[in-house]
C-alpha cells in the first residue's frame, strides 16, 4: 500500500432531477484493500461506483480514482481497472475462450486467457458457447473479463449473486489471491458473510450517506456489543444478554451441575449489526 489512496472521495453528490441519490459522501480506499459498500436496495451503491468507474457524472464533490478524476477518462487509466458488472448479455454465440482472449487483446499486460478462465473453474467449459453457460457460470465469466487485464483495482458489483455456495467459496479464493498480489478492490454486496469473509473494511450507506466506515469486526459497536448466552431452563429457552459471558456460563453449569442444556453463546453478527443501523437510520430520516 502507498500512501496515496487508490479512491477518495469527498462531498460527492448525485442528483436524478429532484431525487437526491448520493449526498455529502467521503470514502477513502487504500491501495491493496479490499472495501466492500453495503447498503440496501436504492441506497446509492451503484450510483457511486459508477460515478469512480467514469461511467456517471456526478452533481457535485472532488473525486479521485488511481489519481485521475473519472470525469474526465482517458484509455491508460480504463486499462488499470476491472470492471464486473451486473451481466453482460452480448456474446451468446462466442465460446469462454473466445471471449476472454478477445478481452485480453485491449489490456497492454493480460493475463493468460487459460490461466484467467481456470482460475475462475471454467475450464471444462472454455469451448462452451457463452448462451449455454448456466447462471453462477455466466457470472464466473464476467469475474473472468474483469480480471484478464491484470486490473489494479476491480469493481465487483454483486459478484456472487446466483453462485452455489461451493463456487462462492472458489471465488472468494479467487479474490483473496487477488487480494495478496495487491489488488485494490471495491465491492458491493448483499451478503453480509461474503463482506465478512473478504473485506478489510466495510462502509454502510443509507439514503445516499455514509453512515459508518468500520472493520467488520468493530461496525456499529460490534467488537464492544454484549454477548448473548442461551440455554434450555425449567420453563423454556432464556436468552440473557451479557458483558461477562464466562461468568454466565461457570454459573450456570454450577445450577445444572455440570452440561448446560441446549448452550449457544453468540456475539450480534455483521447481519445483526448491519439490520440495526438500517433501522434506526430510516426511523431517523
Ligand atoms: P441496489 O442495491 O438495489 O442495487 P443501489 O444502492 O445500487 O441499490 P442506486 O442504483 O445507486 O442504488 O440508486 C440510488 C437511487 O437513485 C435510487 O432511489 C434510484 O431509484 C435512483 N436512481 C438510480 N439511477 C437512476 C436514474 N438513471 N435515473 C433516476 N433515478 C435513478
Amino acid at each position: 500500500m502507498t500512501d496515496q489512496p487508490a479512491i477518495r472521495v469527498r462531498g460527492l453528490r448525485k442528483s436524478y432531477g429532484s431525487q437526491v441519490a448520493v449526498e455529502d459522501l467521503d470514502l477513502d480506499v487504500a491501495r491493496g484493500e479490499c472495501f466492500a459498500l453495503l447498503g440496501p436496495n436504492g441506497a446509492g451503491k451503484t450510483t457511486t461506483v459508477e460515478i469512480l468507474e467514469g461511467y456517471r457524472p456526478r452533481s457535485g464533490g472532488e473525486v479521485s480514482v488511481l489519481g485521475v478524476d473519472p470525469a474526465k477518462p482517458n484509455r491508460d487509466w480504463r486499462a488499470r481497472m476491472g470492471i464486473v458488472l451486473q451481466g453482460t448479455g452480448e456474446f451468446e454465440t462466442v465460446t469462454v475462450r473466445e471471449i476472454v482472449s478477445h478481452f485480453a487483446r485491449y489490456y497492454p499486460a493480460p493475463r493468460d486467457p487459460e490461466e484467467v478462465i481456470a482460475a475462475v473453474g471454467l475450464t471444462g467449459k472454455a469451448t462452451a458457447r457463452a448462451a449455454a453457460l448456466s447462471g453462477g457460470q455466466r457470472r464466473r465469466l464476467d469475474v473472468a473479463l474483469g480480471i484478464v487485464g491484470r486490473p489494479e483495482l476491480l469493481f465487483l458489483d454483486e459478484p456472487t449473486t446466483g453462485f452455489d455456495p461451493e463456487a462462492r467459496q472458489e471465488f472468494w479464493e479467487l479474490i483473496r489471491g487477488l487480494s495478496a498480489e495487491g489488488t485494490t478492490i471495491l465491492l458491493t454486496t448483499h451478503y453480509l458473510y461474503e463482506a465478512e469473509a473478504l473485506a478489510n473494511r466495510v462502509g454502510v450507506i443509507a439514503k445516499g450517506r455514509m453512515l459508518e466506515v468500520a472493520t467488520p469486526a468493530s461496525l456499529g459497536g460490534r467488537a464492544e456489543a454484549a454477548t448473548l448466552v442461551g440455554w434450555d431452563g425449567p420453563s423454556g429457552r432464556e436468552i440473557l444478554s451479557t458483558d461477562t459471558p464466562t461468568a454466565q456460563v461457570v454459573k450456570l453449569s454450577e445450577q445444572f451441575g455440570g452440561e448446560i442444556p441446549g448452550l449457544t453463546v453468540a456475539r450480534p453478527t455483521l447481519e445483526d449489526t448491519y439490520l440495526e443501523m438500517i433501522s434506526k437510520a430510516e426511523v431517523t430520516a
